[in-house]
């Protein structure tokens, strides 16, 4: 009930522009989001890097409907990859992009020289991008982007949903050596015709997914707050022989940061994925959605 109450206040242009009057660092949002601006994600940045996590930056825009929104996206991402050069915070941080953002609503071509700009700026910098996964019409076009990205910049990432039925078949086909995966649960609400719906099945298939990344050759990137599926990964990175530096932990900024310290405190590799940009109203109620309870005491416990 609350949470598809929060759901529904994502969706609320009207909320959406009353909450956004509100600068980020005076509402529960700085729990969640970096900030509005590059200067803000940097800061974030280097506290979490002196922290000893790792960060794959995120920038929240609004939804992209013409080429010129998707080419301020592009040059958004490749004016922070320099920035973040400059502040010496590359390899440390790198950053993550939604095709949607970068044009695929108008065509793949365009996503994909977009997105070839970003991965371009990123190796300049001396850095990496991860393609974000979105609803399942749009997994096939991400694959083929980030295949064909891949031809010039091999480290480039991709996140798959384990809700996703197909999600098991797509890591074998994307395991091979150097092939740097995102294995997150999936954000979108799906039909049952293409994707598992209790939370167990889900569950199932994210250790299924992790077998087949943790016993392949590529790096495995496990994105989940989930403290049984963070303990399974654990255990089959020692089953299947990784050391420390041979896949990583990635959790959400704000999201159970004691986790992300514990982890990094026993030697693994640990990646905050911090969103910022104005945009940010959507993203902060669907992480309220996630925990609707929890959230509302910290919402009304807050002057
Ligand atoms: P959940 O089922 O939400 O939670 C499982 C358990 O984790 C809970 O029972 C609780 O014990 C613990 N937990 C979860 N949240 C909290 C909290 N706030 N506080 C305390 N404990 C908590 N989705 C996409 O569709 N595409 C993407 O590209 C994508 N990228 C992601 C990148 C990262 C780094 C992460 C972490 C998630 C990403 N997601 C993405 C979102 C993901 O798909 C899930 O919707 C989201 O992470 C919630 O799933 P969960 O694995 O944390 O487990």
């Amino acid at each position: 009930m609350l949470r598809s109450l929060f759901l529904a206040a994502a969706g609320s242009s009207r909320l959406e522009r009353l909450a956004e009057s509100v600068p980020v660092s005076k509402g529960i949002a700085r729990r969640f989001v970096a900030g509005e601006d590059d200067t803000e994600a940097l800061r974030v940045s280097r506290e979490l890097a002196d922290d000893g996590l790792g960060v794959t930056l995120a920038h929240l825009s609004a939804d992209t409907e013409t080429a010129e929104q998707a080419a301020a996206v592009r040059d958004g991402y490749v004016a922070v990859l320099g920035r973040l050069r400059d502040a010496g915070l590359t390899p440390a941080a790198e950053v993550s992009a939604k095709l949607s953002a970068l044009g695929l609503r108008i065509d793949e071509k365009t996503a994909y020289e977009n997105a070839h700009a970003v991965c371009a700026a990123a190796a300049e910098a001396g850095t990496t991008v991860t393609i974000d996964a979105e609803d399942h019409g749009t997994t096939d076009a991400t694959i083929e982007t980030v295949l064909e990205l891949r031809r010039d910049f091999p480290r480039t990432g991709v996140a798959l949903q384990a809700h996703l039925r197909r999600t098991e078949g797509d890591c074998r086909e994307l395991s091979a050596a150097g092939s740097r995966v995102r294995l997150c649960k999936g954000a979108y609400a799906e039909p049952e015709s293409v994707a598992f719906q209790s939370a167990l099945d889900v569950d199932k298939s994210f250790v299924r997914c992790l077998n087949i990344l943790m016993s392949g050759e590529g790096y495995p990137m496990v994105a989940t707050h989930d403290p049984r599926l963070i303990a399974i990964a654990e255990d089959r990175a020692r089953w299947f022989d990784r050391s420390t530096g041979e896949y990583e932990f990635q959790l959400l900024y704000g999201v159970r940061p004691e986790e992300q310290a514990r982890l990094a405190a026993g030697g693994h590799t640990v990646r905050v994925y911090l969103p910022y940009g104005d945009q940010w109203y959507g993203y902060l109620m669907r992480r309220i959605a996630e925990r609707p309870v929890g959230m509302a005491k910290v919402v009304t416990s807050r002057k």
